[in-house]
């Protein structure tokens, strides 16, 4: 029989198949055509190829899948760390995306990321990020083969206004890229909790329409599923599932806190799953229970999450957490053999994002997607022949991704000798630097300004007021109140409430001071009937004061969307302070001018006694001056002397 032509033969290689026999050939060759694998094994002899590389000495295996990661996000690697997910998401990351992620960010970023992935051999991305056109644009370009998600959610982001504007975005991203050799697209739902039900099941709808992925991040943290039961009345996964979210070809990222219900659910729906060691462990959310869910058959991948979570890129790493952490937690050295967790980083890896088809495993039929490995650097020695199962364990335990030699995708050499044939470092890096000196200069920028900060994670813009009040003890309530109650006090409004102060106070008295305010308001039995949270910044001191009345400048940013605990965090504030009082307000008019009267019991601390709080809006220095004299007579009608008004309020008690 004559040969049959082939472009590339890989002989004298140990070929660690990574199929469904886990076949490994001690001495084998891979042929190679079209950039596609054509056979393997014993079949050197058969293959007259174009050119052919002696693998001596050398593993040669499948590139590995990082099935979850955030590509460009290296450029903002290591920019905040040791924080909670939602400070550092919501305090830090989402405010310098908005302000620097564009086209440029994003293809530099991933250019990054793709120097680092071939570099630790890994030849196969599931990403999500704004921008996606250029991530798929710099990941072709670099060589890679990718599933790329253009990112949707409810809030804006750096690459729509809104959830309309990104839907439409990654329409435009599938129709352009469907079918592309490299690229896969996908349409990537943040989660759950930063979308809505209408966004998860339009995505889901986009997603079936053009059968490509929906890729996104699932019951992450336990705050994720608290939110999930209490607003929903069930955990996260039966939840997006009511949603039709899985009517759609899904991968999961993370899948952290799930039961054993949701784990049948995900396989049964066919989903892909990304576990994230790394990144769940530094950000404290936990470690997904993979030995259970692999054991029901879930298609469970390993990703890095992005470099900004990580902090780096290198699946190495995950592949041997992922096969530690299951034995940890599990209290079983059993669990998650070295084998499983290659074929998670692997074969597996590649079903998870939906390639299982292409990628994953070297057989005929698949894409030349494979790396090889040296194994005779001192940490890998020596090799024990005993037990087949050894060389993953060597893999896994003891290899590097720096023994990471050559890497192929698509028939393609993206890497020889450790040289990079498709990305140029140098110019990266110096771009790269470039960039993080910009970023830089932006935080501290903002760090210095507690207002700067409060903005960066509203999105609702800085609103200034200016109020005229004063502020008096009172021996008792009753004169006050009979005054309200007469004919020269006109009541337009009166709400009665129990009102949770915390105050946040900084070293920089020019910071002025940042006040969190829960509000419970009280019906006439004293039930509450509603609460709303909110944030308020009040300048460092009174602008002006006409006798005992206060002109004050305040900045409000209303309503507050995270906890006190998220605030305490974001903003380090150098002291703190709880107030709690019960109040009862009355928006009157009195002499043509409508005032706020405040009838204040504390509660905490006990001051034993009533406040009164006069205030009134107010827009200029003269208007002030006007009003001041109207509150004056107002007080005394209430039955407080103006010479017992105090300044800055009972706050300082
Ligand atoms: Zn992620």
């Amino acid at each position: 029989m004559s040969p049959i032509p082939c472009d590339l033969l890989l002989t004298n290689a140990h070929v660690l198949t990574m199929d469904d026999r886990y076949t490994v050939h001690e001495a084998g060759a891979v042929a190679i055509s079209h950039g596609a694998i054509v056979a393997v094994g014993d079949v050197a002899a058969e293959y007259e190829p174009e050119d052919s590389i002696d693998c001596r000495g050398r593993l040669v295996m499948p590139g590995l899948v990082n099935a979850h990661t955030h590509a460009p996000m290296t450029m903002l690697r290591g920019l905040a760390d040791d924080l909670r997910l939602d400070v550092w998401l919501m305090g830090y990351m989402m405010p310098v995306e908005r302000e620097f992620v564009r086209p440029e960010f994003v293809a530099l970023g991933t250019k990054l990321a793709c120097a680092e992935m071939i570099r630790s051999g890994v030849t196969c991305f599931a990403d999500m990020y704004y921008f996606e056109d250029a991530v798929a644009e710099a990941t072709a370009a670099a060589g890679m083969r990718a599933v790329c998600g253009q990112t949707v959610l409810k809030f804006p982001a750096p690459d729509a206004a809104s959830f309309e504007d990104s839907l439409a975005r990654a329409r435009d991203f599938i129709k352009r890229w469907k079918g592309h050799p490299l690229i896969a697209p996908a349409v990537a739902p943040h989660a759950p909790y930063t979308c809505t039900a209408e966004i998860l099941r339009a995505c889901a709808d986009l997603a079936s329409e053009f059968d490509v992925l929906l890729h996104t991040h699932l019951a992450e943290t336990t705050l994720e599923v608290e939110g999930s039961r209490r607003e929903h009345g069930m955990p996260v996964v039966p939840w997006v599932k009511k949603q039709r979210l899985f009517d759609a070809r899904v991968l999961a990222a993370h899948c952290v806190h799930v039961d054993e219900g949701e784990m049948r659910t995900l396989n049964d729906a066919g989903a892909g799953v990304a576990h994230n060691p790394t990144s769940n462990l530094k950000l404290g959310s936990g470690v997904a229970p993979i030995a259970r869910m692999l054991e029901l058959g879930v298609a469970v991948g390993i990703g890095t999450d992005g470099p900004a979570s990580n902090n780096d890129l290198d699946m190495f790493e995950e592949m041997r957490l992922a096969a530690l952490l299951a034995k940890g937690v599990g209290g079983d050295p059993t669990a998650v053999p070295a084998r499983d967790a290659l074929s998670m980083a692997t074969r597996t890896g590649a079903r998870a994002v939906h390639l299982g088809h292409l990628a994953g495993s070297i057989e005929p039929g698949k894409r030349a997607d494979l790396i090889t490995v040296d194994l005779d650097q001192p940490h890998n020695v020596p090799r024990f022949g005993r037990d087949p199962a050894a060389i993953y364990s060597q893999l896994v335990y003891a290899a590097k991704s720096t023994d990471v030699v050559d890497v192929m995708c698509d028939g393609r050499w993206l890497m020889r000798g450790r040289q990079l044939l498709t990305i140029d470092e140098g110019e990266l890096r110096a771009a790269a630097r470039d960039m993080a000196r910009r970023i830089d200069t932006f935080l501290i920028h903002r760090e210095q300004s507690v207002l700067q900060k409060l903005i960066a994670i509203g999105g609702a813009a800085e609103q200034e007021s200016f109020e005229v009040q004063v502020k008096a003890r009172l021996a008792s309530a009753d004169p006050a109140l009979r005054a309200l109650g007469g004919d020269e006090i006109t009541v337009i409004r009166a709400v009665h409430y129990h009102q949770y102060d915390t105050y946040f106070f900084f070293d920089d008295p020019a910071q002025g001071s940042l006040r969190y305010r829960e509000d419970e308001f009280l019906d006439d039995q004293n039930q509450v009937v509603n609460a709303r949270a909110r944030l308020t910044l009040t300048g460092p001191s009174r602008e002006a004061a006409f006798g005992s009345v206060l002109l004050f400048r305040s900045r409000f940013f209303a309503p507050a969307t995270h906890s006190p605990r998220f605030y305490r965090e974001y903003f380090k504030p150098a002291r703190e302070r709880e107030v709690e009082k019960d109040r009862r307000r009355w928006l009157v008019a009195f002499r043509g001018v409508q005032f706020w009267v405040h009838i204040d019991e504390m509660v905490n601390p006990h001051a034993g006694a009533c406040f009164l709080e006069v205030k009134s809006r107010t827009w200029s220095r003269r208007d002030a001056q006007d009003k001041a004299a109207i509150i004056t007579e107002l007080l005394e009608l209430l039955g407080a002397r103006a010479a017992e008004a105090i300044e800055e309020g009972y706050v300082e008690l």
